[in-house]
């Protein structure tokens, strides 16, 4: 699903330039539940955006569902975007003036889609989440738990191969983040790929297998302890 080699990127910091990925390589077959973990600036979010097409990679291929990825202009990569991917981030990044339904609903209206179907497959979507009671409040008055459900309702509801997200559980206590995870896990159960940067090892044990990103490189790989897949 995901097929990277000899990835490099660089910043450009003033005069010099900081080489953040070097030389990395990963595969994420169909299916799979993966953590990446590895210290605060480690390129953990620089390798999540290039996987997501939100940046670009100075060298290496990166095949993203079999096809290579080089040379996108921003209109092409909104394209395999919207066709494969789902982010979710830290921040739930939901639009504060849009209730949960209408967030939920907002990349349909970008893929053209008329407001009743919209409306009705994103309330499926809340559903699933376990907030369709909340569709009509706004972001302000739901918990950081439950916007994150909406945002992972978002993430779904144009049916991408591979759901990405970015510290998913980072600002949400111990118990909400085990939930979070349940949601994501049920997902990937349902045969979602699913992707995701943690700091917290007991998040990251919940998934199938662990990354680790060390200078710019995988330093291990490793398939998770897990008692059982139910
Ligand atoms: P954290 O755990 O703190 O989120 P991370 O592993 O996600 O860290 P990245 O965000 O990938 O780390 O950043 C890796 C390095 O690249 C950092 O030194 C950061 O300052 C730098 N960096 C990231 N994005 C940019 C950018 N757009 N321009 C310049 N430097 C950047
Ligand atoms: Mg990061």
């Amino acid at each position: 699903m995901i097929k990277i080699e000899k990835l490099h990127k660089s910043y450009p910091i003033g005069k010099d330039s900081l080489h953040v990925l070097k030389g990395l390589d990963l595969h994420i077959k169909e299916g799979e539940f993966v953590a990446i973990m590895g210290s605060s600036g480690s390129g953990k979010s620089t390798l999540l955006n290039i996987v997501g097409l939100l940046d670009a990679h100075d060298s290496g291929n990166y095949y993203l569902n079999g096809q290579l990825i080089e040379n996108l202009d921003e209109r092409k990569a909104a394209i395999l975007r919207n066709k494969f991917l789902g982010f979710v981030f830290q921040s739930f990044n939901l639009i504060n003036y849009k209730n949960a339904l209408e967030n939920v609903a907002l990349p349909l209206y970008y893929s053209g889609m008329g407001r009743k179907e919209r409306n009705e497959i994103a309330m499926q979507y809340l559903e699933k989440v376990g907030l369709a009671d909340w569709a009509t409040h706004l972001p302000s008055e739901l918990s950081g738990g439950q916007k994150q459900r909406v945002a992972i309702a978002r993430a779904l509801v144009t049916k991408p191969k591979v759901v990405l997200a970015d510290e998913p559980t980072g600002a949400l206590d111990s118990s909400t983040s085990h939930s979070v995870m349940e949601l994501l896990k049920e997902i990937n159960r349902e045969g979602m790929t699913v992707f995701v940067i943690t700091h917290e090892e007991d998040i990251a044990e919940e998934t199938d297998r662990i990354v680790r990103l060390k200078d710019g490189v995988i330093i291990s790989d490793e398939k998770t302890l897990k008692k059982s897949k139910v």
